[in-house]
């Protein structure tokens, strides 16, 4: 956890910013809930646990600045909510997601599945890629089995 906001640390300083106490209680919150795919205010609940002076909207423009950095991926999963994904350490491309749409359950695949179709793209289109996003929507293990039984 401490090499990662140290790295962090330095990803803000490369572009002249500081990692102010505010921004890492946020980072760290991020870091602990990984997996979690938070919304701005689930995160904020959280940040404000362990810094109860911290505002909303300290906590909004420490998310936007980490998106703009590219430390964080801003996501929408077609429910109308964004949610704040750290990006994975030597990540070149943003993780792509499988949602449940049964228990919304949202699984991470970190390999790259679409490297032959970006250059493609690059190919056809002269369209430089530099990431894209990837979800699938549909329906888990763990629900697929619920249906079969229910029927
Ligand atoms: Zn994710
Ligand atoms: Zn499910």
């Amino acid at each position: 956890m401490e090499h990662r906001i140290d790295r962090i640390k330095k990803q803000l300083h490369a572009q002249s910013y500081k990692l102010t106490p505010q921004r890492e209680a946020t980072v760290r919150v991020l870091l602990e809930h990984e997996a979690d795919h938070l919304s701005a205010e689930d995160i904020y609940l959280l940040v404000k646990e362990k810094a109860p002076e911290i505002g909303l909207a300290t906590v909004y423009r420490t998310l936007e600045l980490l998106s703009e950095l590219k430390i964080v991926d801003k996501i929408n999963f077609g429910d109308g909510v964004s949610r704040y994904d750290l990006r994975k350490e030597g990540a070149e491309h943003f993780h792509h997601h499988l949602v449940c749409i049964e228990c919304g359950s949202v699984e991470e695949i970190m390999e790259d599945l679409l490297g032959d179709v970006e250059k493609i793209i690059e190919s056809q289109w002269g369209f430089q890629v530099q990431d894209h996003r990837l979800t699938f929507h549909g329906l888990c293990k763990v629900c697929q089995t619920a249906t079969v039984k229910s029927t």
